[in-house]
């Protein structure tokens, strides 16, 4: 059971807006060597506006009931595109599956991340959007891509700080999202991660977390998504944003409740502190 300073540190990041699920989590980081940090909806606002995009009437109708059904950034930022327009009678019989770091699905209607659609019949014209610095998403129906997104986002004002901050004290912070290589190393470049890794799988995650406790590390994860959640419970401290998915939420230790990573710094002085006094 967490000490009396302990408390009083967890309520006291508590005031600044970071909920500690226990004494043990005030304590790991307080000793964290290393930290993995998710891109979208963590660094990044993950607030996506849809820029351009081109799909079929018919195919367009179904992604957008598909997005609805879905509560990644990007499909928030579709359905809301669309939102003031008479596009969703769709067939609603068929069932909708999301697949977690790539996309959705329904029947033979399939909308997520290009590299998802490797093996389909595929148009090179998608390429030049990639090097905007946008996210691009394909629909395809029946194993064809048919049409696209392009989506912008912006890097969260704390980010670079927070970044900075983490490292001046030793700590290695390494950029871990399923987001394409393009946008990646634009974010990563911004910010200032030592090393990123992009179209990480929800499985590539929990390898990196992995790997570093392999070598003794005491591991700090940061993300909001559902394909973050395995690698947060796996992490010696699992960090959520407080905007983020519920499941997320729920295999984390700590949770970033008004998302302002600038607080995950000060607790993380905080928990420094009270390991000199206690731990
Ligand atoms: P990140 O690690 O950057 O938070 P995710 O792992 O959640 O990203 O998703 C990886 C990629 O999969 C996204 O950048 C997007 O291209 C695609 N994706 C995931 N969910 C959806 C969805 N519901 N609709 C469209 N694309 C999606
Ligand atoms: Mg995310």
């Amino acid at each position: 059971s967490a000490t009396p300073a302990t408390l009083s540190a967890i309520s006291n990041g508590a005031k600044h807006g970071i909920l500690f699920k226990g004494g043990a989590a005030m304590e790991a980081l307080s000793t964290m060597d290393t930290l993995y940090t998710d891109k979208t909806g963590t660094l990044t606002y993950g607030e996506f506006k849809v820029d351009d995009y081109s799909a079929p009437e018919d195919v367009l109708k179904e992604v957008i009931y598909m997005e609805q059904q879905s509560s990644h950034p990007i499909a928030q930022a579709i359905v809301s595109a669309f939102k003031e327009t008479d596009l969703s009678s769709v067939d609603h019989e068929e069932p909708v599956n999301e697949i977690a770091g790539s996309g959705v699905e329904k029947g033979t209607v399939r909308v997520g991340k290009p590299t998802a659609f490797s093996d389909f019949k595929y148009y090179d014209r998608f390429t030049q959007y990639f090097q905007k610095g946008n996210t691009i998403i394909l629909a395809a129906k029946e194993k064809e891509v048919v049409g696209y997104f392009s989506l912008s986002d912006q890097i969260r004002r704390q980010s670079a700080d927070a970044v900075a901050n983490f490292q001046k004290e030793g700590i290695k912070v390494t950029l871990l999202t399923g987001d394409n290589e393009e946008v990646t190393a634009n974010v990563a470049e911004v910010v200032g991660v030592d090393d990123y890794k992009a179209s990480m799988l929800p499985e590539d995650k929990i390898d990196y977390v992995m790997q570093s406790q392999d070598k003794e590390e005491v591991v700090g994860m940061i993300g909001d998504g559902i394909n973050d959640a395995p690698a947060l419970a796996n992490a010696d401290i699992g960090i959520a944003m407080g905007s983020g998915s519920s499941v997320a939420m729920e295999s984390s230790d700590v949770v970033v409740v008004k998302n302002d990573l600038s607080k995950l710094f000060y607790s993380y002085k905080l928990s420094k502190r009270l390991n000199r006094i206690i731990f």
